[in-house]
């Protein structure tokens, strides 16, 4: 049986897909961690970035574009977001297949300061 996140590329589990191309899809995590919380999914199967081979260096160059891509379209890109990777079960990682998590939505300490909430 092919992974999770593989199911969902392959649309046999519905997800809230918000941009996908040849190569990615994108979709938001059922348990957000932030205001904003999108997983940036390569369709290639590649379990983490221990897993990464020479030949996959375009493919990751290009997910950090379409990471900016979409935190342009989210309307983040300007205040600021977190881009993480989880690698192995040490480092969190709960599903075995490549993703970057984007985080973001969070309140500023200068927005906190102008409405005189701690
Ligand atoms: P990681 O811990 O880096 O492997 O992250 C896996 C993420 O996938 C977690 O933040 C989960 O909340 C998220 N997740 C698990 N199942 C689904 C699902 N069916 N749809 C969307 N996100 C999911
Ligand atoms: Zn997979």
């Amino acid at each position: 049986m092919s992974c999770l996140f593989c199911q969902i590329i392959n649309k046999e589990i519905p997800t809230d897909i918000i941009y996908e191309d040849d190569e990615f899809v994108v979709f938001k995590d059922i348990k957000p961690k932030a205001p904003v919380h999108f997983l940036i999914v390569p369709r290639k199967h590649i379990i983490s970035i221990n897993h990464l081979k020479f030949q996959d260096k375009e493919l990751i160059g290009k997910l950090f574009l379409i990471a900016q891509k979409i935190a342009k379209k989210q309307k983040v890109a300007k205040k600021g977001y977190k881009l993480i990777f989880n690698v192995g079960k040490g480092g969190g990682q709960v599903i075995d297949h490549l993703h970057l998590h984007l985080l973001a939505g969070w309140r500023t300490n200068e927005e906190r300061d102008v409405h005189g909430m701690p």
